[in-house]
Order: structure tokens, then C-alpha cells, then sequence
């Protein structure tokens, strides 16, 4: 047993490395360019911290970062990457389903446990928890990437419409005050919302759900994915 952990320590990326990866997985899979400004602004550290962390990584084989060009994840960095985000939505799902912690609550507390998860529970909590394709929050698990494919920003929809709440994206998940007002006023995944408003001089939406009105901002709803009814 003993033996069984020291060997996946051993080959496993320390939670830092883990939480880089998970970043770069994320930004590579949306299609946006990954560069270290972009890491450091996301990751709210030092430039510099993020050069540092970064020379780390192509040493040990995560990256490849060629000067002047996009950083991209190695084989192994790409396995270890879909392995920590994996851990971290099945444990949200188990905080969310056994705990009942609330929804807004459980990105934070998954994102300390995560990185102690060995891959033998990490079998048993996708067996218990039906083997999900999606986080609460309805971002993919990886492999499971079609599944959201065709959900639309929530600034696609025009004012009149009524559509479904499927996905508050990873970058909006690391915003905690944002998580608890959206659970507060009902934006959550599976919600039917009706977009009563746009007004595109005031970067603002207003919102319909149920009798409720709230009001969003452009740079929030752009973060906030949806299915159009049929
Ligand atoms: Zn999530």
C-alpha cells in the first residue's frame, strides 16, 4: 500500500504543476493562445513566478514551450492534465451529491482536495457517481468535450428569447462571489431563463427567471453557456 503510493507521487505532478496544467488544458481546448501573460493573469500570480514555474516544467517533460510560440502540453503533460481535472469535477460531484455542499462552495473545496485523490478512488467515485460527463457547473469532463459543443455564450441570445442554462465556464467557476449570486438568483445548470433585455450601451442583460429580474453584465454572461429550446 505503502509502495502504491510513494510510486504515484512519485509520477505525479506537485499540486502547482497540477493546477498549471489544468489551466493550459483549458485554454488549448477552448482554442485561445497560451502564453505566460495570459497564465499569470488567469493564476493571479507574478509574471515572473510564472516564468520560473514554467522553465520547470518543460525540464521535466509537461510542456513544450518554444520562444516566442504558443506553450502546448507534452503527452504526459496532456494525461496528467485530463487525470487532475478529472479528480477535481468528481469531486465536486461527491461534495455536491453526499455532502450537500452548496453548489457556489464546491469548486473551492474540490480544488484543495483533488490533488490527494489516488487513481484507484478516483475509479470508485466515477462508478458512485454514475460516471458524469459533466461538473455541476456543466463544464466537460475531458473526452466528454461534444457533449457542450453546441452550447452558445449567453451574449449570442437576442432579448425575447427563452433558453436553457447549461454551463458556467471554468474561468467564471474560480470567481466565488460570482458562483454564490448566480445560485442566489437561480443561473444555474437546467434553469430555463428568458433574456428580457439587452443593452449593448450598457454592457448589461436583465434576466427573467421565473418572476425573478436579474441583471448581468457582457464580461459575466459571456461566461454563462445555454441551449436554445426547440
Ligand atoms: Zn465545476
Amino acid at each position: 500500500m505503502a509502495q502504491n503510493n510513494k510510486t504515484q507521487t512519485e509520477t505525479r505532478p506537485t499540486p502547482t504543476i497540477e493546477d498549471y496544467l489544468a489551466i493550459i488544458y483549458v485554454m488549448a481546448r477552448d482554442g485561445e493562445k497560451v502564453i505566460a501573460a495570459r497564465l499569470a493573469e488567469t493564476l493571479e500570480v507574478a509574471s515572473s513566478t510564472v516564468t520560473v514555474t514554467l522553465k520547470r516544467m518543460e525540464r521535466d517533460g509537461w510542456i513544450a514551450a518554444e520562444t516566442g510560440k504558443d506553450i502546448h502540453l507534452t503527452d504526459q503533460g496532456g494525461e496528467a492534465a485530463r487525470s487532475v481535472i478529472r479528480r477535481h469535477m468528481l469531486t465536486e460531484w461527491m461534495l455536491a451529491r453526499m455532502l450537500n455542499v452548496p453548489w457556489s462552495r464546491v469548486h473551492a473545496e474540490a480544488d484543495q482536495i483533488e490533488h490527494a485523490i489516488s487513481e484507484a478512488l478516483e475509479t470508485q467515485m466515477r462508478t458512485n457517481l454514475d460516471d458524469p460527463q459533466l461538473c455541476p457547473h456543466g463544464n466537460p469532463l475531458p473526452g466528454y468535450e461534444h457533449v457542450a459543443a453546441d452550447w452558445l455564450p449567453l451574449t449570442r441570445v437576442l432579448p425575447g428569447e427563452t433558453v436553457i442554462i447549461r454551463r458556467i465556464h471554468e474561468i467564471a467557476e474560480d470567481n466565488h462571489e460570482l458562483l454564490e449570486f448566480l445560485e442566489q438568483n437561480g443561473i444555474v445548470p437546467g434553469a430555463q431563463v428568458e433574456v428580457a433585455e439587452v443593452l449593448p450601451f450598457n454592457q448589461t442583460m436583465r434576466l427573467k427567471v421565473g418572476n425573478q429580474n436579474t441583471v448581468l453584465g457582457f464580461p459575466t454572461a459571456k461566461y454563462i453557456y445555454i441551449e436554445k429550446q426547440a
